[in-house]
């Protein structure tokens, strides 16, 4: 890390256990809180809320197979968390999957995860998507972004900076994967979740407690009663589109629960595929 982009604030300490969003939380918008958010006891708890299992069941192939239909042989995960999808990609065979995170709590559970789950040595890179390219090396056939990740970023102008880096960082014909949660139907309608694609976890709670236009602050309870927050940006679906074609994507489908055809606001979460050629 230098000094240059970084402030201490941005470099909080490892094994962190209490989250801090000060004395009003619903004024916290800022790109790099993700960091302060996912503390070393969420990050143990991560895998609960996400059940890996259920999750398998309900993504089924859909990734694998999008990535597969593109020829797709090196794979950067910019969201790796936990490690799913980077495991997931290393169990179906590709070829080069990197494992990238801005947060080393998140990569360090992922480590143990690619072990646990098959032997599986994760190549790591701790990077924030804002200077992406300073601090992975090399050109991907494909990027994937998931688990409703790009929605830490607050900023326009954070956004726009992340997307850029995607793309620079795809060969002239790659794909950059990018879901998202509903939040045009949570913003319009209210919150409804089926807890049927990515937090599927049983007896843990995921339901927002504060949804204006520039916040969708939600909270995570889970059975031995402990709680969690993350602030996010609620992401209007055609606004990502935008900037997705605004940074040079040509072609972007975008699907409603891993389904092509559906009425807007039935999903749950969204899932871009964007292509530069
Ligand atoms: N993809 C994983 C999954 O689906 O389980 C993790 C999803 S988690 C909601 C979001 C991840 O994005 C976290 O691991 C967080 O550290 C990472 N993240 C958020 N903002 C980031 C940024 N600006 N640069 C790099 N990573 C970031």
């Amino acid at each position: 890390m230098t000094a240059d982009h970084r402030t201490d604030s941005e470099t909080p300490e490892l094994g962190r256990t209490v989250q801090e969003f000060g004395d009003d939380p619903t004024e916290v918008r800022e790109s790099t809180h993700y960091k302060h958010e996912y503390v070393q006891t969420f990050v143990d708890k991560w895998d609960e809320l996400i059940d890996w299992r259920a999750r398998y069941e309900s993504e089924g192939k859909f990734f694998v197979q999008q990535l597969r239909d593109r020829g797709v042989k090196s794979v950067l995960d910019v969201a790796t968390g936990t490690g799913f999808h980077s495991v997931r990609l290393l169990e179906e065979g590709f070829e080069t999957v990197v494992s990238a995170d801005g947060s080393a709590e998140m990569l360090a559970k992922a480590f143990d995860n690619g072990m646990k789950f098959g032997g599986h040595i994760l190549r790591v890179v701790q990077a924030d998507w804002r200077w992406l390219n300073r601090d992975v090396h090399g050109e991907y056939d494909a990027i994937i972004c998931l688990g409703n990740s790009f929605t830490h970023l607050f900023s326009e102008k954070d956004r726009r900076k992340a997307l850029a880096e995607f793309y620079a960082m795809l060969k002239h014909d790659g794909v950059l994967i990018l879901d998202q949660r509903n939040y045009d139907s949570i913003l319009d309608n209210g919150f409804s979740s089926k807890h049927q694609y990515y937090y599927c976890g049983d007896g843990v709670v995921a339901e927002p407690e504060h949804v204006d236009d520039g916040l969708a602050r939600f909270r995570y309870e889970f059975s031995d009663g402990s709680e969690y927050h993350l602030n996010m940006f609620p992401l209007r679906k055609d606004y990502t589109r935008r900037l997705m074609h605004e940074v040079g994507f040509q072609k972007i489908e975008t699907f409603g629960d891993f389904q092509s055809t559906y009425s807007d606001d039935e999903p749950d979460f969204f899932v871009h595929i964007a292509e530069k050629a």
